[in-house]
């Protein structure tokens, strides 16, 4: 067996954000570590545009990928993960002739709930078949470097942008019933390869920042867009809780995603040799 360090962890989780009387509350948003612009994955005939060039991670060499959803969720949580990956996979027939997820339900490994998933070594599953793993144990959520304001993260070891291993953990408790979707469309995203539609923090010429993002841009309309607003957060204390709004609920791939995913994969002659 080899053994070998990480070039780098990336760990990508998918905010909430809760209103305060009419005013947004940001949260802290949990930063990649070592991020890298991944420029080389984007293929000559991609058209995105110049401040979403460094917004890739290391892209899946082989699709569709297997997913593994937890049968700890709900029926009504596995049906929104299996609606999910249909409606990101209908984007893949489109641009690639074929799927980008293959789904199925099981049992998850107690191995998968225990180890230190950022661990490139800890064999939580492959670049090709991960699992997605419901989480309501607050202390586990912490443990894995999560606050409950993070109702969803996708965690993903890469070495020389090569993908090793990921894992998708959604604690929904966090979070509404109704925004399960919301959230299992961005974390597949995330797992495809997609970093956010726009950064946390200062940002760069290659990937602009999400404070210069303007309401109604497709950037903050975008499925990838970082975080997502709540009335209240249910784990959260009252002075939290929002008044008179509602919460965001984004069950559709937007432009910006399909074409981001299409900048990844529409045009490698592998992918579509191998999808055949
Ligand atoms: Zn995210």
């Amino acid at each position: 067996m080899v053994n070998y360090l990480p070039m780098f962890v990336e760990k990508i989780s998918y905010a909430v954000v809760a209103v305060v009387a009419g005013t947004m509350s940001l949260t802290v948003l949990l930063s990649c570590s070592g991020s890298v612009a991944n420029t080389d994955f984007i293929g000559s005939s991609c058209s995105i545009a110049s401040d979403q060039k460094g917004s890739f991670l290391g892209k899946v060499e082989m699709l569709p990928l297997e997913v593994v959803v937890d049968s700890s969720f709900s029926a009504s949580q596995i049906e929104a993960v299996n609606t999910a990956a249909h409606k990101w996979n209908a984007a893949g027939k489109k641009f690639l002739g074929h799927p980008l997820f293959k789904t199925r339900t099981d049992v998850v490994p107690n191995k998968v709930r225990s180890v230190n998933p950022r661990d490139c070594s800890s064999e939580i599953g492959s670049s090709s078949e991960y699992y997605i793993v419901m989480e309501t144990s607050l202390s586990r959520w912490k443990a894995l470097g999560f606050n409950d304001h993070i109702p969803g993260a996708t965690v993903r070891c890469e070495r020389k942008k090569i993908l090793i291993h990921q894992a998708v953990f959604i604690n929904p408790e966090i979070i509404e019933d109704a925004q399960f979707m919301s959230v299992a469309l961005h974390e597949l995203g995330h797992s495809l390869g997609l970093d956010h539609s726009c950064a946390d923090g200062d940002g760069g010429p290659d990937y602009v920042s999400c404070s210069k993002i303007s309401r109604g841009h497709p950037y903050r309309e975008a499925i990838m867009f970082p975080s997502l607003k709540i009335r209240s957060l249910k784990l959260e204390t009252q002075t939290l809780v929002g008044i008179g709004d509602v919460s965001e609920i984004k069950e559709n791939i937007r432009q910006n995603d399909y074409d981001r995913a299409e900048c990844l994969y529409g045009s490698d002659p592998e992918l579509s040799r191998l999808a055949q």
